[in-house]
């Protein structure tokens, strides 16, 4: 079964994996530029693509780069929230519907002018504008669109940036500790303040998540940030299984407890395990793999990054993804970057159906499922009519296309 590129933009999507500072207009990225005096490679977007937003990197490491630029022009709270705006806006003509935007607040900071506070609601203003436009247009008025939900996930870092280092010396300073140390009283902060805003300002604060570096880190860090997330009832996702193998992954669920896993990519591989306790490696990958199926534990799966970050895997007959389903672990599909990973969701779900045909019944299903395991920001009965409303609304797409 082939589906047409319009087809599959006008279907409604979930984007429960796409970075902001990974996600801007590359054209937005040099107007700010020009407007701050950042220096920038190069002021012309041809020139940005050959420099630094490249197709490939050589590795995770590399692709991490691009970030420092972007970094560099979100300094200030109007344009985080010009940013969060056009991400929206870029998201609606894609087709999604339910967006959770994640970012790490602690590298936006700048101490004595701009708080976690201030940067977590200049992301939440961009959005809301971007879904407030939306929700209140004709065609979402007159029921021939649905409604754009939206949640912001916090994410806590492995390692600080050279533009966060101020107020991470902040934490290293006051508690004279070692760097693990000061990460995790970071991360703790960071949640704390999230909970607050979320439950005293009403804000659509929706999850936690751990970003940065896989190589070097240690899950057990962040364990009093995603406790005291749990404890607020407040959604967990890890990046895990994107650089490192599933000594990672493992360590992500049995430290954290998390509700989705950011990539999970390598999964069933081995490489890196180096568990004294694991005596037959097979028998520990399959139980690995069962866990997170068994729990109902989604991948965010993001393929145009992951082929970005992993030279060597060329297409999906070399990707996971094919396994997860049939390991019946949920899967969701993802951007992660529209900018950096040159990518829209449309563009990801037409990678795995030029891939192999996938029926129009799994295909409803695999979009459904990007809404039934986002961290949906408002009541579990709110949740339900919205999944209802988007369960409508792609049956009427396919009814209209005569497909299914
Ligand atoms: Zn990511």
């Amino acid at each position: 079964m082939r589906y047409s590129s319009s087809f599959i933009t006008q279907l409604p999507k979930a984007d429960l994996h796409v970075h902001l500072d990974g996600s801007l207009r590359l054209s937005t990225l040099i107007d700010i530029a020009i407007k701050e005096r950042i220096a920038l490679p190069a002021y012309s977007e041809k020139k940005l693509q050959a420099l630094v937003f490249k197709p490939t990197f050589k590795n995770l490491a590399e692709y991490l780069t691009c970030f420092d630029h972007a970094l560099l022009i979100l300094r200030k709270p109007k344009h985080l929230e010009r940013c969060a705006y056009e991400l929206g806006c870029d998201a609606l003509a894609d087709g999604v519907r339910y967006i959770e935007v994640r970012f790490a607040p602690q590298q936006h900071v700048i101490p004595r002018k701009f708080t976690i506070e201030h940067v977590i609601k200049a992301v939440h203003d961009g959005l809301l504008r971007a879904a407030n436009e939306h929700n209140q247009s004709s065609a979402v008025k007159e029921g021939r669109d649905i409604p754009f939900v939206f949640g912001v996930i916090v994410c806590a870092m492995r390692t600080f940036s050279a533009q966060s280092s101020e107020y991470y010396a902040h934490f290293l300073k006051t508690k004279k500790t070692a760097n693990a140390e000061a990460l995790s009283q970071a991360a703790l902060a960071l949640i704390k303040t999230a909970v607050q805003l979320r439950d005293k300002e009403g804000l659509a604060v929706v999850g936690l998540d751990v970003a940065g570096k896989e190589i070097g880190w240690h899950a057990v860090t962040f364990k009093p940030a995603y406790e005291y997330a749990q404890k607020h009832l407040m959604c967990t996702t890890v990046h895990a299984g994107e650089d490192l193998g599933a000594e990672s992954i493992y360590h992500a669920l049995i430290s954290l407890h998390p509700d989705r896993i950011g990539h999970g990519l390598h999964i069933f591989n081995d490489n890196q395990l180096a568990l004294a306790h694991i005596k037959n490696r097979t028998l520990f990958l399959e139980r690995l793999a069962g866990l997170m199926a068994r729990k109902n534990i989604a991948i965010e799966s993001c393929i145009s990054s992951n082929f970005q970050t992993n030279p060597s895997i060329k297409d999906l007959s070399e990707h996971p993804l094919p396994r997860f389903v049939e390991w019946k672990i949920p899967v969701v599909l993802c951007t992660d970057n529209r900018l950096v990973s040159r990518t829209t969701l449309s563009h990801e779900y037409e990678i795995l159906l030029d891939y192999r045909p996938v029926p129009p019944e799994r295909l409803k299903a695999l979009l459904l499922r990007g809404f039934t395991h986002g961290f949906y920001p408002g009541s579990w009965t709110e949740r339900n009519a919205f999944i209802a409303v988007v369960q409508k609304q792609i049956d009427s797409i396919f009814a209209q296309h005569k497909i299914g």
